[in-house]
């Protein structure tokens, strides 16, 4: 099952991708797990990255789609991954079509998280990282994911921000990124239904409404994957 996850920074993106992986059992590949993780050994790759990521732009696209595109070459990606955090503009999403149509690989389902500006705004400020598992889910904006003080709520260890989380204008950034219709993410989106018309309905398109809470969240997004 090869599936691309779409939603704003903010939309809980991370969490539900989280779910999808574990009922497909297949690799949750994430463009800014992967640029973090290199940042945090200190990578060649990791120091390019940085200075984009801090002020919330994009990393450039000659840097970011060749990546990528080996990443989905690895063995574990076989019989299927879920691309979460890619593509991120209208020009990653063709080149990973043609490069996905040179292989004869299908695209299966593309989800779009749908979520207001503004809420998703609020839940970044208030997104609290665990330093055993970036996956459990804490915010102190949010109710049903609040920390048990200042702790992860699964797992008690200590909890951290992301840089870019604290920063308004880095947000205000990634949010013009994701919601222009033009060229950005939302383009990108534009494009996948504009295709799954054109090619009888594949891939399947999955709108899911981001505003419930996670539970809530997951529980349509099952019930329209059918597992
Ligand atoms: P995320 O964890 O998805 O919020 O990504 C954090 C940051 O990594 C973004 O704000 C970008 O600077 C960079 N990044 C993530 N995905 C991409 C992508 N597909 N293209 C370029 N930069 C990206």
């Amino acid at each position: 099952m090869k599936i691309l996850f779409f939603g704003p920074n903010g939309s809980g993106k991370g969490t539900q991708g989280a779910i999808v992986k574990e009922k497909f059992g297949i690799p949750h590949i994430e463009t800014g797990v992967i640029f973090r993780d290199n940042i945090g050994r200190g990578t060649d790759l990791g120091k390019e990255a940085k200075g984009y990521i801090d002020r919330g732009e994009l990393v450039p696209d000659s840097i970011t789609i060749p990546m990528i595109l080996s990443r989905l070459k690895e063995p574990d990606c076989k019989n299927g991954w879920l691309l979460d955090g890619f593509p991120r503009n209208l020009t990653q999403a063709r080149e990973l079509d043609k490069a996905l149509s040179a292989e004869g690989i299908d695209l299966d389902i593309v989800i779009e998280m749908v979520l207001d500006r503004q809420i998703a705004k609020n839940r970044i400020m208030g997104r609290r990282l665990c330093v055993n598992d970036n996956n459990h889910p804490n915010n102190i904006f949010i109710d049903a994911i609040k920390p048990n003080g200042d702790k992860c709520r699964v797992c008690g260890g200590d909890l951290k921000t992301r840089s870019d989380d604290q920063d308004e204008e880095a947000i205000d950034q990634r949010h013009n990124i994701y919601y222009d219709e033009k060229t950005g993410t939302m383009a990108a989106i534009f494009f996948y239904k504009k295709l799954s018309a054109e090619r009888g309905g594949k891939p399947r398109i999955v709108e899911l409404d981001g505003r419930p809470g996670v539970k809530e969240v997951s529980a349509d997004l099952l019930a329209q994957l059918g597992k």
